[in-house]
């Protein structure tokens, strides 16, 4: 395996399915591996975000869903900025995450490359 592939081999599949994954909390969900991915704060779709169920009328009981209207949603940044620039995901919203996620990767990846190119480049010299 060269370096290129020892790097890939870090981040997260490109391949895989850019689904964020969703929970009450954060300790519910897999270690996110930052920049590539991260875990953010969603208003809950099931209340509406503000965290009552709404099945029970007279009483007031918590939503199941979330803490106080907030769920912990996984993303996977990387995944969806190349789903993004390929047309896949036509109704998410860029935010900064995937352009970090994005920078990252590309600099990394030139980093490996510039290390392979004057590794040979010493193993000519010598
Ligand atoms: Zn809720």
């Amino acid at each position: 395996m060269n370096p290129i592939e020892q790097n890939q081999a870090l981040f997260p599949d490109p391949n895989c399915p850019a689904r964020p994954r969703y929970a009450r909390s954060a300790e519910d969900l897999p270690a996110p591996i930052v920049p590539y991915s991260t875990i953010i704060e969603m208003e809950c779709d099931v209340c509406g975000g503000d965290g009552r169920n709404h099945d029970v009328q007279d009483d007031y009981e918590p939503c199941e869903h979330c803490i106080d209207g907030k769920v912990a949603v996984l993303r996977n940044w990387l995944v969806e900025a190349q789903q993004i620039e390929a047309g896949q995901l036509t109704t998410t919203e860029l935010r900064r995450e995937h352009l970090t996620a994005l920078h990252h990767y590309v600099q990394t990846v030139v980093n490996v490359y510039n290390s392979e190119h004057s590794t040979s480049k010493e193993k000519t010299a010598a």
